[in-house]
């Protein structure tokens, strides 16, 4: 068969890889200029390593991609370097990534409340069951099981800050998914999250892959005729990997019902800012700042990826990720640079009283409209199929992952599953 993948993400790569093994002629559109989608990087001429666009890591439980990477004979190249993050509280900043830690941690007292956390803890970790937990928001949850105190101490900070307006609307299971599948060791890429997307791209094109990038879809039309920048092209399967809100915008034709199912599913964007420094930013050598925007934060996370990897990758250059969820049609998406960085620069100094400005060496803004799906109650129901009602045409995106929270690792699995799918009918 002929076969067109929309999006050159992980999904659409892991998809294109399996549908090639299996003796189909694939065409890959991307839109942008390169492949990897949220999870690709960028490079300064004096850099050996590339930076993410949207700081990224793997998690040691991540079986779907590191077991893609493994198969592709790259394992070696897979790194897990000892990084540390912190949490806030009342001006301080205090490691929280092992059990030890987080009975020191004075956010949550000294009596009951630490019992209660390490408790719930415990049960997310085991638990599989995680159905029943769809039917009542995070918020109901946490402030029966844990606590209010626990709750407004550890997570009602971090769902505030990730959904915003909908932050009370996020459903529990989302969170089983988070604890229940991530582990504190972090990993990376030799070379950085674009050299594995270039070398899978390399192999795939070996493979026989033919790869348009900077040729965004524009239509697709009921018979499966592609149409993009490059023009039309007949298919017999056409697999789109994109945002819900993009597939309905590419096929009109999909019925109505779906197209409101499609429009009907929430998510969050994302933004960030990218600084290299001359000095490293955190004086204690952290990594991963969990912050309370409530407290008058401009951002959410601060993470200094040169406390995670050797600035010597990056020429001596100190990396720093700022970054931010924000509801899609937010201002910030359509502000200059520079009234982003003057915002975000204020909040820099609060990490290190000494920053200096004049530390900063150059720049980099990545701003998109779909980052964070939003799981309400009963998600489960509003997920729609990797096939859609146009026979041919399958979706595999972010949004369907679930209960798993986005990442590539899912990505990976959900595009195997889609090809599994479409060799299977
Ligand atoms: C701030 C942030 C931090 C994250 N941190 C992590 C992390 O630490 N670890 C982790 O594993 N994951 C992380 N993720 C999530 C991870 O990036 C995504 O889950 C994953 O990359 C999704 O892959 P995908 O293939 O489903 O979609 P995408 O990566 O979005 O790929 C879709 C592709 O489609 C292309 N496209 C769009 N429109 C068109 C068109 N019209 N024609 C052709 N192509 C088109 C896009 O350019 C894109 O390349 C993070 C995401 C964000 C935003």
């Amino acid at each position: 068969m002929k076969i067109a993948v929309i999006g050159a993400g992980y999904a659409g790569m892991a998809a294109a890889y399996d549908l090639i093994r299996a003796g189909h002629e694939v065409v890959l559109y991307e839109a942008g200029e390169k492949t990897g989608g949220l999870a690709q990087g960028f490079k300064e001429a004096h850099w050996d390593w590339s930076v993410e666009a949207y700081y990224h890591h793997w998690f040691a439980s991540d079986e779907y991609v590191l077991g893609l990477i493994e198969e592709l004979g790259l394992a070696d190249k897979v790194r897990f370097p000892r990084p540390y993050t912190v949490l806030y509280h009342k001006g301080e900043w205090y490691p929280f990534d092992s059990i030890f830690q987080a009975l020191k941690f004075p956010g949550l007292g000294w009596g009951i409340d630490k019992i209660r956390f390490g408790l719930v803890g415990l049960y997310l970790r085991l638990t599989e069951n995680w159905r029943p937990l769809e039917k009542t928001t995070v918020d109901a949850w946490m402030r029966k099981w844990a606590g209010d105190r626990v709750y407004e101490a550890m997570w009602e900070p971090m769902l505030k800050g990730k959904f915003g307006p909908h932050y009370q609307d996020v459903n529990m299971a989302w969170m089983w998914a988070r604890i229940h599948a991530r582990t504190s060791r972090l990993g990376t890429y030799e070379g950085g999250f674009q050299a594995f997307a270039d070398q899978f791209a390399d192999t795939l094109k070996d493979m026989g892959l033919v790869l348009h990038l900077s040729t965004p879809v524009s239509h697709i039309s009921q018979d499966l005729t592609v149409q993009s920048t490059r023009g039309e092209e007949a298919f017999e399967r056409v697999l789109v990997t994109t945002s819900p809100q993009l597939l309905s915008r590419l096929v009109p034709e999909l019925p109505d019902q779906y197209h409101q199912g499609l429009r009907g599913l929430k998510s969050m964007g994302a933004m960030v800012l990218t600084l290299s420094l001359e000095r490293q930013l955190s004086p204690q050598g952290y990594y991963w700042y969990n912050i309370p925007k409530e407290k008058g934060f401009p951002f959410l996370a601060v993470v200094e990826h040169t406390n995670f990897l050797s600035p010597d990758y990056f020429g001596g250059d100190h990396i720093v990720y700022c970054g931010d969820y924000l509801v899609p049609d937010h201002e910030y998406f359509d502000l200059p640079k520079e009234e982003i960085l003057s915002i975000y620069l204020q909040g820099l100094a609060r990490i290190n009283p000494d920053f200096d400005a004049n530390w900063v060496k150059n720049t980099w803004l990545y701003r998109t409209r779909y980052a964070q799906p939003v799981p309400e109650l009963n998600h489960s129901q509003n997920i729609p199929d990797l096939r859609t009602p146009l026979p041919g045409l399958y979706f595999a995106s972010m949004s369907q992952v679930y209960p798993w929270d986005r990442g590539t690792n899912f990505a990976v699995e959900i595009g195997r599953r889609a090809a599994d799918l479409i060799l299977s009918d």
